[in-house]
C-alpha cells in the first residue's frame, strides 16, 4: 500500500516513496534500536509503529536492534520484556535480534584505522579539564594537549586501554575533528572509554565501550539500514552520524532521518523516570496498568490495535508537539467499542426479590456478546433473586430520575424480561436494601402485551449464580498536565488516589474468561481480566477506561 493516504501524514514516508521512485534505494531497511535499560513507553511505540510500519508498507524489513553500549544499566529482563512489546503490538523484525555489542571487535578495528589515519588521539584529560576544553556554544573550543600524540604512541595507549591497564576515566579515545566547529559534536567527540563492566551479550571480554555516537550509523551500515530514523534530539548528531560513514571503509551509506518525539499530557516518557517510579514503589512495577510502558498499558486492557490507531492518528511530523492523552483515550475506547464483548457486573449491589416466581427458579437465558459483530454468546442464569445497581433504583420517580426503576414502573433486565417494582424494604439510615418486583410474562425480547413501556434498561447478575471479582478502578497517575516540564520534581504529581479496589458481582461466565480478555461491562466502563492475577476462581479485572470521555479531568 503505497497511496498518498498512508503517507499523507508521515513524512518519513513520503521521503521513502520517493527514494523508491527514483531508484536511490531498492529495498528498504529501517531498524528500531532501543537500549535495553528499561521497559518501553509509549513514546517508543511511535517510533516502533514508525519504523515497522514504513518497513511493511513498502516492503522491505525492520531490524530490531539492541543498542547496548552501556552495559551497567543494561540487563537481560529489559531485552526480553522489549522483545515481548514489539511482538504484543503486532510486528516482527527481520531474521535474529541484532545487538551493537556483535559489532564490537569490528568498531575496535574501526577506531584503529582512524587512528592510523590520524583521525582519532588517546587524550588523558580529566572529564572537567575536557568540559572546559569544550568550549561553548557561543565560544569556540581548545585542543587537547593530547591531540598531536602520534599514530604509534596512540596505537600503544588504545592497545593499553583495551588490555586494561589504565582505570576508569583516566583516558578516552577522541575523534579528531575540530575543536572549534560551531556544532560541539564535532569537537573531537569521544569514541572509546574505560568501564570496567560486565556486559550482559560480551561478559568480560571488553573494558572499553564504544559510545553512543561511533556505534550507531556504523551498525546501521552494517546491517544495510537504508533509512535510521530517529527523534529530533539527534538532529545536532548528524554531522557526525555522516562524519563516520564518509571517514570509515563502511559497506553501506546509510542516512539519518529525524522526526518530533511524543509527548503525552498528565504523563512522562522517560525511562529514567519511569524507573524512578518502579524503584520508590510508587506504582507496583514497570507493568502497573498505571504505567505508560507498553507492558503497564497491555496489563491495563489496550489493544495492540488501539495503540497503532493512535499513532497513524498523531502522524509523523518534524516537530515536537504536546499531544492530548484524550486522543489516545479516543483511540482506545474506539477499538473497544467496536471489539470487546459486552458482560454484565454490578459493582454497587441492591438486591431485587421476584416475587411470582418460585423458590429454586433458574432458567438460562442466552445472551450475545456483541451487538454487531458474531463473537458468540454465553448462559445467564436468571433466578429469583437477582441485583441490580443501587443507582438504579429510586423510591420516587423525579424528571432527572425518568429513565429509572420506582414502585409501580417497570424496567427492562439486560438481555431479560421486564419487571415491574412493588416494594421495597429500607434500613435505619434510610437506605433501600431491597426492592420487591414482578416478572411481567411474554416479555422476553418483545415489549409488554398491555402496551406499558418499560423506562429503561439496566445491566443484573443472579444473586445466587454472580461470582465476586476484584475490580481494579484506575485514574491518571499524574495530577498535573506536564509533570516533568514544571520546576518541581515529578513526583510531586503523583496522584495518590490513582488506585481502589472494590468487589463487584459478575456474571458466572466472566469467572472462566482467559486473563487479557477485554469486556464492556455493560453501563460501566470498559474492563480487562488482569493479566497476572485474573484466575477463575478469584477473577481480577482492571478498569481500562470509562464507556465515556470525562471532562472534568481535561478542564484546569
Ligand atoms: P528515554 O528517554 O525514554 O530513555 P530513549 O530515546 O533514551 O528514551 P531508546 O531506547 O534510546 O530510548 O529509544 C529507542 C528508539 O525510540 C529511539 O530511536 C528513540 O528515538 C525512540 N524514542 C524514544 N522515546 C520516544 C518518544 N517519546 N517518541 C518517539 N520516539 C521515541
Ligand atoms: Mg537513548
Amino acid at each position: 500500500m503505497t497511496d498518498s493516504i498512508a503517507t499523507s501524514h508521515n513524512f518519513i514516508a513520503k521521503i521513502i516513496q520517493e527514494d523508491l521512485a527514483n531508484g536511490k534505494v531498492t529495498r528498504v531497511v529501517t531498524r528500531f534500536p532501543p537500549e535495553p535499560n528499561g521497559y518501553l513507553h509509549v513514546g517508543h511505540a511511535k517510533s516502533i509503529c514508525l519504523n515497522f510500519g514504513v518497513a511493511e508498507q513498502f516492503g522491505g524489513v525492520c531490524n530490531l536492534r539492541f543498542d547496548d553500549t552501556n552495559p551497567e544499566k543494561e540487563n537481560q529482563e529489559y531485552i526480553d520484556a522489549i522483545q515481548d512489546d514489539v511482538r504484543w503490538l503486532g510486528f516482527q523484525w527481520d531474521g535474529d535480534v541484532r545487538y551493537a555489542s556483535s559489532y564490537f571487535d569490528q568498531l575496535h578495528a574501526w577506531a584503529i584505522h582512524l587512528i592510523k589515519e590520524g583521525k582519532a588521539y588517546v587524550c588523558d584529560l580529566s572529564p572537567e579539564q575536557a568540559r572546559e576544553y569544550r568550549g561553548s556554544l557561543t565560544e569556540a573550543g581548545k585542543d587537547s594537549p593530547f591531540r598531536s600524540r602520534s599514530v604509534e604512541e596512540n596505537l600503544a595507549l588504545f592497545e593499553r586501554m583495551r588490555a586494561g591497564k589504565f582505570d576508569e576515566g583516566a583516558c578516552v579515545l577522541r575523534a579528531r575533528i575540530d575543536m572549534a566547529s560551531p556544532n560541539m559534536n564535532l569537537r573531537d567527540p569521544i569514541l572509546y572509554r574505560i568501564r570496567k563492566a560486565h556486559h550482559h551479550q560480551t561478559g568480560d571480554k571488553w573494558c572499553i565501550y564504544p559510545t553512543y555516537d561511533f556505534t550507531h550509523g556504523q551498525s546501521d551500515a552494517l546491517e544495510g539500514v537504508t533509512h535510521s530514523v530517529c527523534t529530533l534530539e539527534f538532529e545536532d548528531h548528524k554531522p557526525l552520524y555522516e562524519w563516520f560513514i564518509a571517514n570509515l571503509p563502511v559497506p553501506a551509506q546509510p542516512k539519518q532521518y529525524e522526526f518530533g518525539r511524543l509527548n503525552l499530557d498528565y504523563t512522562v516518557t522517560s525511562k529514567r523516570k519511569l524507573k524512578s517510579l518502579v524503584d520508590n514503589h510508587v506504582v507496583s512495577g514497570w507493568d502497573d496498568p498505571r504505567m505508560p510502558t507498553i507492558s503497564g498499558m497491555r496489563r491495563r486492557g489496550f489493544t495492540p490495535n488501539s495503540i497503532r490507531n493512535f499513532c497513524d492518528m498523531i502522524g509523523v511530523t518534524r516537530s515536537d508537539g504536546m499531544v492530548e492523552i484524550s486522543m489516545l483515550e479516543h483511540a482506545l475506547r474506539d477499538d473497544l467499542n467496536k471489539n470487546a464483548p459486552r458482560a454484565m457486573a454490578v459493582l454497587n449491589p441492591l438486591k431485587v426479590v421476584i416475587e411470582n416466581l418460585p423458590e429454586g427458579h433458574l432458567e438460562q437465558l442466552n445472551a450475545e456478546y456483541h451487538p454487531d459483530l458474531d463473537l458468540g454468546g454465553r448462559d445467564m442464569p436468571f433466578t429469583r433473586e437477582l441485583y441490580i445497581d443501587q443507582a438504579d433504583f429510586k423510591e420516587e420517580y423525579s424528571k432527572k430520575f425518568k429513565k429509572k426503576f420506582t414502585p409501580g414502573n417497570r424496567i427492562r433486565l439486560r438481555h431479560s424480561y421486564v419487571i415491574e417494582a412493588t416494594g421495597y424494604e429500607k434500613d435505619d439510615a434510610g437506605n433501600v436494601t431491597l426492592v420487591r418486583a414482578n416478572l411481567i410474562e411474554g416479555t422476553l425480547g418483545t415489549d409488554p402485551a398491555d402496551d406499558i413501556k418499560p423506562k429503561g434498561v439496566v445491566h443484573w447478575v443472579s444473586a445466587s449464580h454472580a461470582v465476586e471479582a476484584e475490580l481494579r478502578l484506575y485514574e491518571r497517575l499524574f495530577t498535573h498536565q506536564t509533570p516533568d516540564k514544571t520546576d518541581g520534581d515529578f513526583m510531586d504529581f503523583v496522584n495518590t488516589d490513582s488506585l481502589s479496589v472494590v468487589t463487584a458481582w459478575v456474571e458466572p461466565a466472566l469467572a472462566q474468561v482467559a486473563a487479557e480478555s477485554n469486556f464492556q461491562f455493560e453501563r460501566e466502563g470498559y474492563y480487562v481480566a488482569d493479566r497476572r492475577d485474573h484466575a477463575a476462581g478469584k477473577p481480577v479485572f482492571n478498569l481500562t477506561i470509562g464507556l465515556r470521555e470525562d471532562k472534568s479531568l481535561t478542564q484546569d
